[in-house]
C-alpha cells in the first residue's frame, strides 16, 4: 500500500492526513490500517516514532464515524502515562478534526470535576490511564459496555509501571465482541501472555526488531567522573550547536539538582518528574513544545512516547538501568525525518550496562573523552 488513498477511509479523514502533512503511509500505517479497518485483532511491535498512534487511531476513526451516534464511549486507548494520553487524544483529534466525534482524555493527578463533567455530556473516544479510569468506572462514571475497540498503547511500558492487574480488570468490563490493538516496543512474556487471554486470532505486525535504536541516531559516550559530570554537561551545552535537548536523570532529585545547575548557569531550562503536579507538568511540556524552553530535564516518567520535532540532543546526564529504556529515551530526538544526536556521560560504574546496550542493539557506541573531563577512574570505557 503505497498511498492512503488506497485505504478504505472517509474523504474527511483523508483530508485531515493531508493537512497534516502525511503524504503516504509508514511501515507500521501500511501494515495495520487495512486489518483494522476489516476488524481484525493486532499485535505491533512498534518503537514510539514509526507512527503508531496514526495506524490505530485512523481505524478507531473511521469505525465510530460510519456508525450512528451515541452517547456512551465506543473506543477506549489506555497509555501508560499523562503525557502520552494527552499526546494521543491531540493527534486523534487532528485525524479526525473533520469528523464529529468527541474524545476525552481521563487521567490522574487533574480534577475528576472537570471529566466527570465531559462525560455526562457524552464521548466517543477515551484515552486514559489505567488507575483514574478504574476510579470514575466504580465511581459509576465511565460505562465500558459499548466499547467496540480497545487499544493497549505501549503493553510493555505498561507492565514496567506496573499496570498489568488494572488493565486485566478493564479488560473484563468490555464486551467480549470487540476489537483489540495492542502495541509494544517489545514483547516480553507477560505481554505476550496479555495477548493470549484477550486478543482473538490476531495479526502479528513488527515494523522494526525490538530494541533495536533509531538507525539516524548519532550516538557517543563520554567517560567523565561523577564529581564533573554537570560541569562537562554545561560545556556540551555551551560548545555545541544545539535545537532543544532533553536531559535524562536517573532520580527526581538529581533532575531538579540539574536544572538548578543549569539555571544558575544561564541556560533555559527546566524539569519534568513525577513529584510536580499534573499542572505544573502539562504546562512545562506545553513550553518545551512551543521551544520556549530550550533544555527539559527529565526523569524516565518522560523517556517513552513522548513526541516532539525540535528535540536535536538527548543526554543521558545517569545512564539508565537497562537497554531497553536507553533506546526508548534517545528514541526521543530524530523524530519523523529529522537526524539526532544521543550523549552519554558515563561514570565507570557504568560499564556493564553499556555492554549490555551494545550487546542488544548490535553495535558499538563510540567512546571520547571530553579534553578537560578526562576520568581519574582508569577506565575500561576510555581503553576501548
Ligand atoms: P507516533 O509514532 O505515532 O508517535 O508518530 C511519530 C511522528 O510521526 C509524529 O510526529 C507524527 O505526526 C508523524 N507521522 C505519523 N504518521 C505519519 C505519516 N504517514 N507521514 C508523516 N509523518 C507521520
Amino acid at each position: 500500500m503505497k498511498t492512503f488513498q488506497e485505504l478504505p477511509i472517509s474523504d474527511k479523514i483523508l483530508s485531515a492526513l493531508k493537512e497534516a502533512g502525511y503524504e503516504k503511509p509508514t511501515p507500521i500505517q501500511a501494515q495495520s490500517i487495512p486489518p483494522a479497518i476489516e476488524s481484525r485483532d493486532i499485535i505491533g511491535c512498534a518503537q514510539t516514532g514509526t507512527g503508531k498512534t496514526a495506524a490505530f487511531g485512523i481505524p478507531i476513526l473511521q469505525r465510530l464515524s460510519t456508525e450512528t451516534y451515541s452517547r456512551e464511549p465506543r473506543a477506549l486507548v489506555l497509555t501508560p502515562t499523562r503525557e502520552l494520553a494527552q499526546q494521543v487524544m491531540e493527534f486523534i483529534s487532528k485525524y479526525g478534526v473533520h469528523l464529529k466525534l468527541r474524545t476525552e482524555v481521563i487521567v490522574g493527578g487533574t480534577s475528576m470535576e472537570r471529566q466527570i463533567n465531559a462525560l455526562k455530556s457524552g464521548t466517543d473516544i477515551i484515552v486514559a490511564t489505567p488507575g483514574r479510569l478504574l476510579d470514575l468506572q466504580r465511581q459509576g462514571h465511565i460505562r465500558l459496555f459499548k466499547i467496540e475497540i480497545v487499544v493497549l498503547d505501549e503493553g510493555d511500558r505498561m507492565l514496567d509501571m506496573g499496570f498489568i492487574p488494572d488493565i486485566r480488570r478493564i479488560m473484563r468490563l468490555i464486551p467480549k465482541e470487540r476489537q483489540t490493538l495492542m502495541f509494544s516496543a517489545t514483547l516480553p512474556k507477560e505481554i505476550e501472555r496479555l495477548a493470549r487471554d484477550f486478543l482473538r486470532d490476531p495479526i502479528r505486525v513488527e515494523v522494526s526488531p525490538p530494541s533495536t535504536p533509531v538507525a539516524k541516531i548519532k550516538q557517543v559516550l563520554h567517560p567523565v567522573d561523577f564529581q564533573k559530570k554537570e560541569t562537562l554537561l554545561d560545556h556540551i551545552l555551551r560548545s555545541t550547536k544545539v535545537n532543544q535537548v532533553l536531559i535524562f536523570t536517573r532520580t527526581k532529585h538529581a533532575a531538579d539538582f540539574v536544572t538548578e545547575f543549569l539555571t544558575a548557569k544561564g541556560h533555559n531550562v527546566a524539569a519534568i518528574h513525577g513529584d510536580l503536579s499534573q499542572s505544573k507538568r502539562d504546562r512545562t511540556l506545553k513550553n518545551f513544545r512551543s521551544g520556549d524552553v530550550k533544555i527539559l530535564v527529565a526523569t524516565d516518567l518522560a523517556s517513552r512516547g513522548l513526541d516532539i520535532e525540535g528535540i536535536s540532543h538527548v543526554i543521558n546526564f545517569d545512564m539508565p538501568e537497562s537497554a531497553e529504556t536507553y533506546v526508548h529515551r534517545i528514541g526521543r530526538t530524530a523524530r519523523a525525518d529529522a537526524d539526532g544526536v544521543a550523549i552519554s556521560l558515563v561514570e565507570f560504574k557504568d560499564w556493564e550496562v553499556i555492554q549490555t546496550i551494545e550487546e542488544t542493539t548490535d553495535r558499538t557506541i563510540p567512546c571520547e573523552i571530553v579534553p578537560g573531563f578526562e576520568p581519574k577512574t582508569i577506565s575500561k570505557l576510555a581503553a576501548t
